[in-house]
């Protein structure tokens, strides 16, 4: 077969199954010089990063999936009814998760926004039209005071004030008329109230409850965990480790209240969610991407981090001195394995603060962090978001630098 007639026949070849690979050797295959891959990080002068640290919306969030990538080119080419489409997707996604209701968010930034909007408007058409300038006092919404953080500007953004509480009595006399919600931070570390003392006394007063865990898969089983704890609202980032769009999150829980998230939510024309779109490719990607990781084989992915850590490790352990030791952060924000590199320092002229600068100043950049544990300091090397290709080369630059500090 002639090129000409593998050209014409490619198309038939790859609907037949894919025999086209299998008969043709590589070589004739790709042969014809290919159009140079247009490189817009070049052309635009940005510089690529080798994320070897964690998911950080600064850093781009995570890398889609191969078959989210394909999900976003297969779908760009046809119009849909976003209405439709986000029931869809947000029934199937319900399904999925095991809950009465969900809806692919901007984030869970959005996720939060728009929860917290859900529970002050409900589907009162006047109320989504003046949210978050409503007449009378302002809504509340209570909050742990160790359980305070940045994200929850995404909650006063309604129109809400926080209400601050230390322990179950104090939350039990917090609630009043004005309590539209209370907001859990999963990650917070320090929480005066267990979150089955949230639900409960969230229940007692019938106030909704509404639990942040972004970036708190792995492990899987937190996208089922929380639901059947009872809280009412849960979000989870796209674009962390369940590896969606960035741009994208998830808002699931109960369906009355997904459904006063959607009406303050784009396709919408004006209400307080509409600059928060999600577009339709973001909306078909965030629900392959989550199928993706609910059928991924997690013990696999865990070994296969392991792996990574290890070979990290022979490689900078050749440079006498260096010693490479595990890290598995206990979460419930990023727990999954790095590697801490650390040195004799009166041996190896540099420190872990030094090789970080060099590491991040390289091009392409890679970006590690600086951990302290003991009262000593050390590189820690990220493995979960680097390409398979990356792991030796991040390796060996890091004993590059040992070497010529
Ligand atoms: C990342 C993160 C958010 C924001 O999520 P986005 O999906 O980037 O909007 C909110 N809360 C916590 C705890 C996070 O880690």
């Amino acid at each position: 077969m002639n090129r000409r007639e593998i050209l014409k026949n490619i198309s038939v070849l790859s609907l037949t199954g894919g025999v086209a690979g299998a008969m043709l050797p590589l070589s004739e295959a790709t042969a014809a010089p290919a159009a140079p891959k247009r490189d817009l990080f070049k052309e635009l002068g940005v510089t690529p990063v080798i994320n070897a640290s964690v998911t950080m919306t600064f850093l781009s969030g995570s890398l889609m999936l191969p078959e989210v990538l394909e999900a976003i080119e297969s779908v760009a080419h046809d119009f849909a009814n976003m209405h439709e489409l986000q029931d869809k997707v947000g029934a199937k996604i319900a399904d999925m998760l095991k809950v009465e209701g969900a809806m692919v968010t901007s984030g869970a930034a959005c996720a939060m926004l728009l929860g917290t909007a859900a529970c002050i408007t409900g589907t009162d058409a006047e109320k989504i039209k003046r949210i978050p300038n409503l007449p009378g006092p302002r809504p509340e919404v209570i909050m742990q005071k160790s359980h305070r953080y940045l994200f929850d500007q995404a909650i006063t953004t309604t129109g809400a004030n926080i209400i601050e509480v230390d322990g179950p009595d104090a939350m039990d006399k917090a609630f009043n008329n004005n309590t539209v919600m209370a907001l859990f931070f999963n990650a917070a570390g320090e929480s005066s109230v267990t979150r089955e003392q949230f639900v409960a006394l969230c229940k007692k007063h019938k106030v909704p409850s509404f639990i942040d865990a972004a970036a708190d898969v792995p492990p899987v089983g937190n996208l089922f965990k929380f639901q059947q704890m009872g809280f009412d609202l849960i979000t989870f980032s796209g674009g962390k480790m369940i590896r969606g769009p960035q741009s994208a999150g998830l808002l699931f829980g109960r369906k009355d209240l997904i459904e006063a998230a959607k009406l303050n939510h784009s396709p919408h024309e004006a209400p307080i969610g509409r600059p928060m779109k999600v577009n339709k490719e973001e909306i078909f990607g965030m629900y392959v991407a989550l199928k993706a990781y609910l059928e991924r084989d997690h013990d696999k992915e865990w070994k296969d981090w392991l792996q990574r850590t290890q070979r990290v490790k022979s490689i900078v352990e050749t440079v006498p001195g260096v010693k490479g030791e595990n890290y598995i952060d206990p979460g419930p924000a990023n727990n999954f394995p790095s590697l801490d590199i650390s040195w004799d320092e009166t041996k190896l002229k540099t420190t872990p603060q030094q090789v970080y600068e060099k590491l991040k100043n390289d091009n392409p950049s890679i970006v590690t962090n600086v951990a302290h544990k003991n009262g000593k300091s050390y590189l820690r090397v990220g493995v979960v978001l680097l390409k398979p290709e990356q792991v030796e080369y991040v390796a060996n630059k890091v004993k590059g630098h040992f070497l010529n500090p």
